[in-house]
């Protein structure tokens, strides 16, 4: 077993006291590769530190759109340079909901990195809340580009349309509090090949609960569960997705 954990926030603050013991435990689940994406400039020299440490730890580095209000032209210049040594660009997108960054702003920060990720040919980690139908206009916009639309929830139309433009689709924790007649269909329909498992961990289980990466097997089971298959092949099947897309 050799699971992936495609999208886990290991440099919060909330691991920052038994990170080693939180991955003994999902390994000893069968999750043994951890993909950390970036947020903000001031997390990436502490994601760094976790790379150096855990051989398992593969690093994305991005600007999420909460926070791409608080960088500058030079941010955008050192994320250049960092993408050397990364295997994802992200992550980043746009997110509609209430008392985010402006979305002009917003789309400049992901547009810039979308052009960063087709320079270094990297595959892109997306956040789409509330803001699809503006992540597939701006994705056309820039085509023949991969990756994969994180923590998804929207409908199995949303779904495909990302698929069309050469896009897996992120399922994880976020299942667990779905609506289960939306989950249900969405999951029923969207085909196994099309799939990446991740925890987004620490966060996905509500505000008071910290979500761990070992949680991905019941967001295997889930899928599992709803699609017709087999936990074991969602875990296998899903897991070399994710290693194809990131080329681990
Ligand atoms: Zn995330």
């Amino acid at each position: 077993m050799s699971w992936v954990d495609s999208h886990c926030h290991l440099d919060h603050k909330a691991f920052a006291d038994d990170l080693t013991h939180v991955l003994q435990q999902a390994m000893q689940a069968g999750i043994d590769t951890f993909i950390v994406p970036g947020t903000a400039f001031h997390a990436w020299e502490q994601q760094q530190t976790l790379e150096q440490k855990y051989p398992n730890i593969y690093l994305a580095y991005g600007i999420h759109p909460w926070f791409c209000d608080l960088h500058t032209e030079e941010h955008l210049e050192q994320l250049d340079d960092l993408l050397d040594d990364a295997v994802a660009v992200g992550e980043c997108g746009l997110d509609l909901s209430p008392n985010k960054p402006d979305i002009k702003q917003q789309s400049y920060w992901f547009e810039a990195q979308l052009g960063l990720a087709a320079k270094h040919d990297l595959p892109v980690m997306i956040h789409s809340v509330q803001a699809h139908h503006l992540v597939t206009e701006l994705l056309a916009k820039h085509s023949g580009l991969r990756g994969v639309i994180h923590g998804f929830a929207g409908n199995i139309q949303q779904a495909q349309a990302f698929i069309k433009l050469g896009f897996k689709i992120g399922i994880g924790t976020r299942l667990l509090k779905a609506d289960t007649d939306k989950t249900k269909s969405l999951l029923s329909q969207l085909p196994l090949e099309h799939l990446l498992l991740e925890t987004d961990a620490p966060d996905g289980l509500g505000k008071d609960a910290r979500n761990e990466p070992k949680e991905l097997i019941v967001v295997a089971n889930i899928v599992a569960k709803l699609g017709g298959h087999s936990a074991e092949d969602v875990l296998n099947i899903c897991s070399q997705h994710a290693k194809d897309l990131f080329k681990l």
